[in-house]
């Protein structure tokens, strides 16, 4: 016979997270959640089923602080690492779909002018971006070179004061609606970034359809035909592949915050379902069967949460490697599609239902394991680390 007691107040804070945040963090993520619990959630569903990206959302975004979050100045919000870790976990678990938004738009587009700029970039786009305003974009992937961004096709060559730009970029996050896209090229003195404004002749974006992942989100290829620009659109500061991968390295670390709210939504969705649903004369949260997945599941869950918090506070001190990074986005993202796979089991056939999240939850991670590095490419960044031999190469 099985005795019933309360259960917690917070079963998807088992490990009271909260304890290990400020006040000023809780209050962050506190009010984020209610932006998306009022202006996103309830049409999430519908979104996602029509393929449709809400870009009348971006100004509220911008006016709530999102974009840009963690840098300093020209509109951006200037929080800790730690909140803007916060407010990432909170977007996607509404969908990734929108923690992608921001995190292309604050931690690839803006941090690459920020970081690479110059003083005219900076002025003419961020504060824009921090506004929602004008969306951006950040071309690195191309059709044949994906992990191995090296390899670029994508050419700037120099005419008299301009460049020309010739190639193509694919699987760009909000490239068919960005004002402005930055391009990464490659040129007779290595990699550089480039300023592409909407509208370039030669300029153009084509939207990606039939995605089975990350649907309210709109992802492009960009193409670039004898596109000119002047001097002034090449990001100075930016040499080599360092500039591009350092934009990544800032982008994974939203992830790995992310990551955990899409497990925590799925994990609320299937304790919900369990305690109602009633199978054999008792709810299945009764099961055994049932009880191991939710205790495995809030335990991985935990672990990842504490991970994410950790590595945000080694941000906040400056002391964040991008192995670490590895080691957060690798697990983090790893155990999130086992649990949004894994709590999809628990609400039987309802789990194939965009009525409950899982299901879509599992399916943009399947997106976010493969994007900012694969899987793969992390597992080695962190082989490389313990051993001193890429092995990716
Ligand atoms: P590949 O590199 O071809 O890899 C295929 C498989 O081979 C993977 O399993 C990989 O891990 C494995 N593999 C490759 N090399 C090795 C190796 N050395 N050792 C072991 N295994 C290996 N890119 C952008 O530039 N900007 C964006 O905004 C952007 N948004 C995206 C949005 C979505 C929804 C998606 C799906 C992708 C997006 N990407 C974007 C692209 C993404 O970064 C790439 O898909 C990713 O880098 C992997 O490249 P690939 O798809 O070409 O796979």
């Amino acid at each position: 016979m099985s005795t019933r007691t309360t259960p917690l107040a917070d079963p998807l804070d088992l490990i009271d997270l909260a304890a290990v945040l400020t006040d000023e963090e809780r209050d962050i993520q506190a009010t984020v959640a209610t932006f998306l619990a009022d202006r996103v959630r309830p049409h999430l569903a519908e979104w996602f089923e029509n393929a449709h990206f809400a870009r009348e959302l971006a100004p509220e975004m911008g006016a709530l602080g999102l974009l840009g979050m963690h840098l300093d100045g020209y509109g951006c919000a200037g929080t800790n690492a730690v909140s803007y870790g916060l407010a990432c976990l909170e977007l996607e678990a509404a969908d990734s779909g929108f923690r992608s938004f921001v995190s292309v738009q604050g931690s690839l587009a803006m941090y690459s002018i920020h970081r690479w700029g110059s003083e005219e970039q900076k002025q003419e786009w961020l504060p824009r971006l921090a506004a929602g305003t004008a969306i951006g974009c950040f071309g690195l992937t191309e059709p044949d070179f994906g992990s191995n961004p090296a390899g670029m096709r994508t050419r700037a060559v120099r005419d008299g004061g301009d460049w020309i730009l010739n190639g193509s970029k694919m699987w760009i996050t909000n490239g068919g609606i960005a004002d402005v896209a930055t391009v990464w090229a490659d040129t007779d003195e290595g990699v550089r970034g480039f300023l592409v404004p909407r509208g370039t002749p030669g300029f153009s974006t084509r939207d990606i359809r039939q995605k089975m992942s990350l649907r309210a989100s709109v992802t492009s290829e960009l193409h670039l035909a004898d596109v000119r620009l002047p001097a002034e659109a090449r990001l100075p500061g930016a040499a080599g592949l360092r500039g591009p991968l350092s934009c990544l390295n800032e982008a994974r670390f939203g992830i790995l915050f992310g990551a955990v709210g899409a497990g925590r939504d799925s994990l609320q969705a299937a304790l919900r379902y369990a305690d109602s649903r009633v199978q054999f004369d008792r709810p299945i949260s009764g099961f055994q069967l049932t009880q191991r997945k939710l205790a495995d599941m809030a335990v991985a869950l935990g672990n990842s949460a504490l991970l994410a918090v950790h590595l945000g506070r080694l941000k906040d001190g400056g002391r964040l490697r991008p192995e670490q990074v590895s080691v957060g986005k690798l697990n983090n993202v790893r155990e999130a599609l086992t649990i949004a796979r894994e709590c999809r089991t628990i609400l039987g056939a309802n789990g194939i239902s965009l009525e409950y999240s899982p299901i879509r939850h599992a399916n943009n991670l399947e997106s976010v394991l493969t994007y900012e590095g694969t899987s793969e490419i992390h597992t080695l960044v962190i082989g490389q680390a313990l051993t001193g031999q890429a092995a990716y190469r």
